[in-house]
């Protein structure tokens, strides 16, 4: 079972207010904030607020955990009045993973062609 929160996880610290994030959502378990170096117009962070590493450790009973990421993914995007959009969550190193807390990004703001363009 992972801890709530990883002293050394930059993202924990996002979550617990020791480092600075431009937040545009919070509920009690999801934390959205803009990402520091956008790759589209809008270009957000999804978290769980306790420290998850990655997808491959959540657990079963975090099913409910899981969703409301997705669920906060389409309630940005109703808010931002984006017509469509990218979710994305890289897994470990070999997939791009470089924030060990697992992390949804939210892209949109831009045509965005074919599977990763
Ligand atoms: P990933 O490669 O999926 O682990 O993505 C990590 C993302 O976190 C990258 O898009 C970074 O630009 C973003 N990022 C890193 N540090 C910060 C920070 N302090 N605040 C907001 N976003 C960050
Ligand atoms: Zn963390």
């Amino acid at each position: 079972m992972s801890p709530i929160a990883d002293p050394n996880c930059l993202f924990c610290k996002i979550v617990a207010g020791q480092v600075p994030a431009d937040r545009v959502y919070e509920d009690d378990s999801v934390l959205a904030f803009k990402d520091i170096h956008p790759q589209a117009p809008v270009h957000l962070l999804i978290i769980p607020k306790v420290h998850v590493a990655t997808l491959n450790d959540f657990a079963p009973e975090q099913r409910e955990l899981l969703a409301a990421l997705l669920l906060t993914a389409q309630r940005l995007a109703a808010e931002h009045a984006l017509p469509g959009y990218r979710v994305a969550m890289n897994v470990n190193k070999e997939g791009g993973q470089v924030i060990f807390h697992a992390h949804l990004h939210l892209l949109g703001g831009r045509p965005l062609k074919g599977a990763l363009g």
